[in-house]
């Protein structure tokens, strides 16, 4: 047992709730091989990206292979209270990724080598601390391969987003990245390193994927890659109302595979001018392209609908994908004057995020707080959710993209922790807000309240949909979110992390003693 690995810790974390000196600056001598940060590092552990939190770990540890997370997470095991908290990229927003007192693991340092594998198909091997942007180069550039499933943004590790689920505009065809894992290895609560797979030790694999790091730390995934096409045709058109663009999303999502497109997104915004962040000028996909607000029919309501697609080209070269665009897009009831396409790499249209994220940074709305709201909300209930969330409550925007588009129940394994609505076609609504810099904490009160009416109201209303990244800070609201489910999420807790040590940012267990 490292037992001098333990006394570090705890007089670490002593020092943090005595507030009498910085952890991380004494007792390294301790810690033998394991890399302990130094305390500038250790406070930026304390933070995230939501901004809205501040939660001191006593350490923060660097592991750079599976057993140095063994070792950490044995570490707290022996000690009667430590808890153990993996921090992906520190993309959260409520300090999912934080461990008050207790040790965080940078999960970076365990990132790429990547490694290519035969089984079946062509797969990757993927540190957990590996950013997709970085599996995404690697892939494409050295075996012009790809995975199939992406969220928008790729600056997440791919233990954190297959923590939680996902999610982007391929996840209606191939489902979220959760379900395109043939294999993980986990370090589960107990200290013991684990490889699973559906059909080895498949409880663990399914708990783990959407688990929000309750039942282990997930050091490597089994990624299955496809060829990556080289172009992209990526075309935005605009609705003036919701029921055709609902209905015209629905539809595309719900074609046979040889009839869809390649990704379906989609998002709502203000029918205004003067709003640069989510207005008119958000919806333009070239720089130089403008958005001709004379083809708005005068009686448009407030809030319009921008349908996001793309077509790989493939094998058909842009003259194929000029038909089948056509073809596609002719049945669809959009607003003929405002359409908007280019053709652009296929790693250009994946980082489309990251030219957003550098815009931010040089507006300082990256290090402002985003108080963001995900919700997946049943296609029963999304015009009524419209009418009232969009219209209403949101009819001024929210400071950043309000995505809305349609995701398939069948394609999310109900094995696995993460929590979706009932019906089989249910929206991602996601609420990306960004507080102004210098805007004060009035707008970010305010932000926050107004996230809290938005779920009041999906529950008064009695809607089938749940949080997505949720954060609750009571036992009675994860009971709520997992449902019928919630029995085994218990179980599988005592099962891979009985002391529960693991994630404990998510608020969901307390540590036993
Ligand atoms: P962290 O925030 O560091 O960790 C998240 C949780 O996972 C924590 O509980 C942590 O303890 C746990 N965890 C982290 N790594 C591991 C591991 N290796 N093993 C076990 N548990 C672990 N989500 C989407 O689905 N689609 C999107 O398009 C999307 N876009 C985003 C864009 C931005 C700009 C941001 C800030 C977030 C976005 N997200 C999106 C949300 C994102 O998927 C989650 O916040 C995700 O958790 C962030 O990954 P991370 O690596 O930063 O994880």
């Amino acid at each position: 047992m490292p037992t001098t690995m333990i006394a570090f810790v705890e007089q670490q974390q002593r020092l943090v709730s005595d507030g009498d000196a910085e952890p991380g600056d004494d007792g390294q001598e301790y810690v033998g091989e394991l890399d302990v940060a130094a305390a500038g590092d250790i406070a930026l552990a304390a933070q995230d990206f939501g901004r809205m939190v501040f939660i001191p770990p006593a350490t923060l540890l660097r592991p750079s292979t599976t057993d140095d997370v063994v070792r950490a997470v044995c570490v707290a095991r022996c000690s009667s209270r430590l808890t153990v908290a993996a921090r992906g990229n520190g993309h959260s927003v409520g300090g999912q990724a934080m461990a008050r007192g207790g040790v965080v693991l940078d999960m970076r340092r365990l990132g790429p080598p990547m490694e290519l594998v035969r089984c079946g198909g062509v797969a990757a091997d993927v540190p957990a601390g590996a950013l997709w942007e970085e599996v995404l180069e690697w892939g494409v550039r050295n075996h012009g391969m790809a995975p199939t499933s992406w969220t928008d943004y790729l600056g997440l590790t791919v233990g954190g987003t297959l923590s939680n689920g996902g999610i982007s505009g391929q996840a209606f065809r191939h489902g979220p990245q959760v379900a395109n894992v043939a294999e993980l290895e986990v370090v589960t609560g107990d200290g013991e390193r684990r490889v699973c797979s559906p059909s080895l030790c498949s409880d663990l694999f399914f708990a783990a994927l959407g688990g929000l790091g309750q039942f282990g730390v997930i050091t490597r995934a089994r990624i299955p890659l496809v060829p990556a096409p080289k172009m992209v045709r990526w075309i935005r058109v605009v609705y003036k109302g919701f029921e055709e663009y609902a209905g015209d999303a629905e539809w595309l999502v719900t074609r046979a595979d040889s009839e869809a497109f390649d990704y379906v997104e989609g998002f709502a915004f203000v029918n205004d001018l003067s709003d640069p962040v989510n207005g008119w000028g958000s919806v333009p996909i070239l720089p130089g392209s403008v958005f001709e607000p004379a083809k708005i029919p005068a009686e448009s309501e407030p809030i319009l609908y921008c349908l996001e697609l793309a077509l790989h080209h493939n094998h058909r070269g842009a003259a194929g994908v000029d038909e089948r665009a056509k073809e596609m897009m002719w049945p669809l009831r959009y607003m003929r004057g405002l359409v908007f396409a280019a053709d652009v790499s296929y790693v250009d249209f994946l980082s489309r995020v990251g030219r957003a994220e550098e815009e931010a940074r040089a507006n300082g709305t990256w290090a402002t707080p985003h108080p963001w709201l995900n919700i997946l909300v049943s296609s029963s209930d999304i015009a009524d959710f419209d009418r009232t969330v969009f219209k209403r409550v949101l009819r001024r925007g929210v400071g950043g993209p309000m995505l809305v588009y349609p995701l398939l129940r069948s394609k999310w394994d109900p094995r696995m922790s993460v929590a979706v609505p009932e019906s089989e076609v249910f929206y991602l609504v996601a609420l990306l807000r960004f507080i102004a810099p210098r805007a004060g904490d009035a707008a970010l009160e305010e932000a926050v309240a107004q996230n809290r009416e938005i779920i009041g109201c999906c529950r008064s209303k009695g809607y089938d949909f749940k949080v997505y990244i949720p954060h609750y800070e009571n036992e009675a609201d994860w009971v709520r979110h997992f449902g019928r489910d919630w029995a085994r999420f218990v179980e599988r807790k005592r099962r891979y992390d009985p002391v529960a040590i693991l994630a404990p940012g998510q608020t969901i267990f307390a540590r036993a003693r």
